[in-house]
Order: structure tokens, then C-alpha cells, then sequence
């Protein structure tokens, strides 16, 4: 069994089984998330037999990886990992040193809500599935289909390998956004499970406003999500300001309309005082005019939410070209003036195909 797939109460009880007493568990725990242990022998606070049980037990971790690509500004790094089953996951890793990342004034975003925004980001985009059956036509993932949920573990297991590289270097994960391979919300048991270890406060801790999840839009998950009232961003991929244009990039709009879409992200923004983000990947010619901007500025008025543009990444099967700069700060402009804010993204690690929807789970780009 993968060790991070077990929370705290199940580990207890898995040590309760062994004789241990309760206290050995969080020893465990903290091993694991505070000091990033991975193999069993760390754990030199433990007596030995049980260190050989649990070597035995338990899988410590259960992907390979593959490959690591680092992108030419040295900025982003996308690894490969390989699952038992062969199935491949890709996570990545995009270091902000200041205000980077954006172009136009608005700085108030970048996925990281939180106010007190620190200036040096280490920013891990995860994924929580293998694959994605949701189909959206100019997404890499999307293209590649539907493999497998990741269990939590797997998840968790994305940021342990990346706080362990950077903690070497002294530096930490300080954001996790679920933005890689996968829908987050066709996996939700698993993917608020990986929240709530990773935010345990007698483990890793990591604070849930530094989490943000990405929905294409499933709304009885989002109505779910704000219920459970938690702290953590949500981001919702919204791409198009009508139906028709929605439904031919995003198969889910048959199932969710817009309306529907956005009435479940008013009932979020009641129930938790939090803004919602739109994503909005522009695309030359199909959802980057002003027009388009205008009705998507009407749509929004009066929910309390953001829209963070980013010129559509490239994939290889989908044809549609990204919005130039210009046309990008014009559509910016326009959402503005309809009282929106808006922030245009640059984009990342596009020479490693590490970019927003360009994740394919391939070994070669
Ligand atoms: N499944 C979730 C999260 C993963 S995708 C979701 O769809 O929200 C992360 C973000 O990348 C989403 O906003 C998605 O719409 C966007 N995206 C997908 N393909 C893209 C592309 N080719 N260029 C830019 N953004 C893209
Ligand atoms: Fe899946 Fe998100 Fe890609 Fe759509 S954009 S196919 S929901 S990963």
C-alpha cells in the first residue's frame, strides 16, 4: 500500500494493529510531510523491527520517474513519472522570482489569491488523473482521453517529490495548483483527500488558501465544494461567453450551461466570501474580440470573480491560434471597462510542452 494514500487516523489504526501506540503514527506523519522522509531507514526515531514492517507494508513510493525536461529559461521544469501500470503522469514546477508571469498593471493575481502573495513563488501544477475524459478539443490531455483516477496518494505524492528537490536547495513548494493532467472534480474524493493531508497542520501543512483547483465546470462538485466551505481558490474554465461557441470546445457545455455554470459559481462565492477565477485561454479569432469580451463582461457583472487570460498553448490536435499580445491587452481592456479585472498570463515552459493543456503523458514532446 502507498503510504501516502493513508491519513492519519487509518495510519493509527494500521499501527494500532501492530501493537504500536498512537503517538508512533504521528511520528510517522512526520516523518513523511515535515521531514520528507522517503524510505523507511530514515525513520531513525523508530525501532527497527518496525521500520523493517513498515518497509514490508508499506510502498514509499510508487512512480518512476521517466523523464525531467527543464525549460530554456531555466524557469520551469516538467517531470514524467510512470506509474505501476505504465500509466504516465507529468507534474510541473514553475519558479516566479518577482513579479513575473504577467503582462498589464493588474498584479493581483496569479492563481495565488491569498493577499500576502509572496514575491518568490514556487509554483507546482499537479495532476489528478491519468488522462481526461472530459474532451476539450484544444487540450492535450483532453486529446489523449481517459486513462485513470490517481489515488490520493498518488497525488500527494507529486508535491513530496518536488518539496524533497527543492528542500535540498532551501527552498519550498509555495503554491500547489491542480491545473496538470486530469479533471480535479471528476476525481473529488481523491483530490480533497490529497488537500486535507496535505494541509494537515501536523504535517506538511501547507495552507489552504495556497491551493488552487481548476474545474471545467462540473457544477454539482462546485455547489459540493462550496457547502464544504473550504479556504482553498477555485478556478473554472470558462473559454467562451456563449453556449454554441462553449459546446464546440468543451463537450461538457451539453451536459452544463453556462447559466447553470455560473449561477453554481454564485452559490461559491455566497456560501464562502471568495472570489472565483475564469480561465480563458485565447484563441485567435474565436473568443478574443471585443464583442466576445463585452458579453462576457455583462455575463459576469456582479459576481465577485476575476477572469485570468492566457494565449491558447499549442497542441497538435487542435488548429486554433493564439491571440497576439496586443489583441490580448485589448480584450484585457474591454473586460475592464465592463468592471472585470482581468489578467493576461505569459506563458510557461511552451519550449517543453509544459504549458496549461499541453500535458500529454508522452515521453517525447
Ligand atoms: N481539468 C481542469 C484542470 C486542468 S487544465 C480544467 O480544465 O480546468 C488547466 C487549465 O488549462 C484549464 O483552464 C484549461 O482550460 C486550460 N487549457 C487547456 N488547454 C489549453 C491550451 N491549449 N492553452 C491554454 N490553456 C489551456
Ligand atoms: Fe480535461 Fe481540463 Fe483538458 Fe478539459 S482542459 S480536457 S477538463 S484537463
Amino acid at each position: 500500500m502507498l503510504i501516502y494514500d493513508l491519513d492519519l487516523p487509518a495510519l493509527t489504526t494500521q499501527l494500532k494493529e501492530w501493537d504500536e501506540p498512537a503517538y508512533r503514527a504521528k511520528q510517522i506523519w512526520q516523518g513523511l510531510y515535515q521531514h520528507l522522509y522517503d524510505s523507511p531507514e530514515q525513520f531513525t526515531n523508530l525501532s527497527k523491527p518496525l521500520r523493517e514492517k513498515m518497509a514490508k507494508h508499506f510502498i514509499f513510493s510508487n512512480f518512476k520517474v521517466k523523464t525531467f525536461q527543464d525549460s530554456s529559461d531555466g524557469h520551469t521544469r516538467k517531470t514524467l513519472f510512470e506509474l505501476p501500470d505504465k500509466n504516465l503522469i507529468e507534474a510541473v514546477l514553475m519558479k516566479y522570482e518577482r513579479e513575473d508571469g504577467e503582462i498589464g498593471a493588474n498584479r493581483d493575481s496569479d492563481f495565488a489569491t491569498g493577499a500576502s502573495r509572496p514575491k518568490v513563488r514556487r509554483t507546482l501544477c499537479i495532476s489528478t488523473q491519468a488522462g481526461c475524459a472530459m474532451g476539450c478539443v484544444f487540450c492535450a490531455t483532453g486529446q489523449m482521453g481517459f486513462k485513470r483516477n490517481l489515488s490520493s496518494g498518488e497525488i500527494v505524492a507529486q508535491v513530496m517529490y518536488y518539496a524533497r528537490m527543492l528542500k535540498a536547495k532551501n527552498e519550498s513548494v509555495t503554491n500547489v495548483v491542480y491545473m496538470g493532467m486530469g479533471e480535479p472534480f471528476h476525481n473529488y474524493e481523491n483530490t480533497m483527500a490529497s488537500v486535507d493531508t496535505l494541509n494537515d497542520a501536523d504535517g506538511f501543512n501547507f495552507g489552504a488558501r495556497r491551493f488552487t483547483i481548476s474545474t471545467v465546470g462540473l457544477v454539482p462538485q462546485i455547489r459540493r465544494f462550496a457547502d464544504e466551505q473550504r479556504q482553498v481558490n477555485l478556478a473554472v474554465s470558462l473559454h467562451a461567453s456563449d453556449d454554441e461557441s462553449r459546446l464546440e470546445m468543451m463537450p461538457i457545455n451539453k451536459k452544463y450551461k453556462i447559466a447553470e455554470l455560473l449561477e453554481a459559481c454564485d452559490y461559491y462565492v455566497q456560501k464562502t466570501s471568495r472570489r472565483v477565477t475564469f480561465e480563458w485561454a485565447l484563441i485567435n479569432g474565436v473568443n478574443d474580440s471585443p464583442e466576445v469580451a463585452k458579453k462576457l463582461g455583462a455575463k459576469l457583472r456582479g459576481l465577485m470573480c476575476h477572469v485570468n487570460a492566457i494565449p491558447l498553448n499549442p497542441t497538435t490536435g487542435f488548429n486554433g491560434k493564439a491571440t497576439d499580445r496586443q489583441r490580448a491587452i485589448q480584450f484585457k481592456e474591454t473586460l475592464e471597462q465592463a468592471g472585470i479585472p482581468c489578467t493576461i498570463r505569459v506563458r510557461r515552459g511552451i519550449d517543453i510542452k509544459a504549458g496549461c493543456g499541453q500535458l500529454a503523458g508522452a515521453a517525447k514532446g
